[in-house]
């Protein structure tokens, strides 16, 4: 990531259709092009009133395996994948009407999303892209499940994802790297798909939801790898991770220069992080593009 740049909004609109993993819905995502300083703006475009929720962290709803945006009437389901495609293109303001409450599932990647935005192209902007400049490492979480921000050495943003699952689990212990940039956003991120075990999808069946999901919606993983579909590389469920880090700390409204890495840690975790980098930019607006962590963090150190 250049680590100064000007904002980007998309050149024409793009869209996309697909049906919910938890609804079942089909539904519409349609992109347009937006003023600079707007930020991602998420319109229910189904409900009369076309209600608007403004894609940050403020308006996150704490639901479990996913990451959801809530403004009175306009709920938003599974934000994520759409989430690190803006932010891993370097989309900063656009205006996403949605035909309904979830966003569709895809493959599982944010690819769908990325071909879009890159057929639709890119304005540079007049305003400079806010953004958050590690001086300082600093920790967040617990020992079994922590997110890590620390200085840059050249002004990249780097993204890591350790994932380490218990013994039971078919998944094997992997991690994943990124220096972020559209490009290799594009390449080697934005492909990976969402995964379960078996057992993760047999428990969510059994719960009445995602009965209409296939194996080929997004990667089912059994003892000898996914069924009834391959890996698109050794490492795609830690590259999924970093994925879902990326989107999640996309709500936080800034970027990031410096090094982010993650062991084990899921949306939760990942909207944490994106409240307090927001809290502080808020507090802060303007002052200072360069913000040590230790000022940011209200909880415990490494
Ligand atoms: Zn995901």
């Amino acid at each position: 990531m250049n680590p100064s740049r000007h904002e980007h909004t998309i050149a024409g609109s793009c869209q996309i259709t697909g049906r919910g993993y938890w609804t079942g819905q089909t539904v519409t995502v349609e992109m347009h092009p937006a003023a600079h300083g707007s930020g991602i703006r998420m319109i229910r475009s189904d409900l009369p009133s076309r209600p608007e929720c403004p894609a940050n962290v403020q308006h996150r709803e704490a639901v479990a395996m996913r990451t959801n945006l809530i403004n009175g009437e306009a709920r938003f389901q599974m934000v994520e994948h759409l989430m690190a495609a803006l932010a891993g293109m370097e989309i900063d303001n656009c205006i996403v009407e949605v035909s309904g409450e979830e966003l569709p599932g895809l493959d599982g990647s944010s690819l769908g999303y990325v071909e879009q935005l890159a057929t639709a192209g890119l304005i540079i902007q007049a305003q400079s892209r806010k953004r958050l400049v590690i001086r300082e490492r600093y920790r967040i979480g617990q020992p079994d499940s922590w997110v890590e921000l620390a200085p840059s050495v050249r002004g990249e943003s780097y993204f890591e994802y350790q994932l380490s699952f218990d013994d039971e689990t078919p998944i094997v212990p992997q991690a994943s790297q990124v220096d972020l940039t559209p490009d290799r956003f594009m390449r080697e991120i934005a492909p990976a798909r969402t995964f379960v075990t078996t057992q993760q999808a047999e428990a969510i069946r059994s719960a009445g939801v995602g009965s209409h999901v296939t194996n080929q919606d997004l990667l089912v993983i059994g003892e000898d790898g996914p069924i009834d579909n391959r890996f698109r590389f050794t490492n795609e469920c830690a590259r999924h991770k970093t994925l879902d880090l990326i989107g999640d700390l996309a709500l936080s409204g800034v970027d990031i220069v410096g090094r982010v890495t993650s062991f084990r840690g899921g949306h939760r975790l990942n909207g944490e992080v994106a409240s307090r980098i927001a809290a502080f930019v808020v507090s802060e607006s303007s002052q200072s593009e360069s913000i040590p962590t230790n000022r940011i963090q209200r909880t415990e150190a490494a």
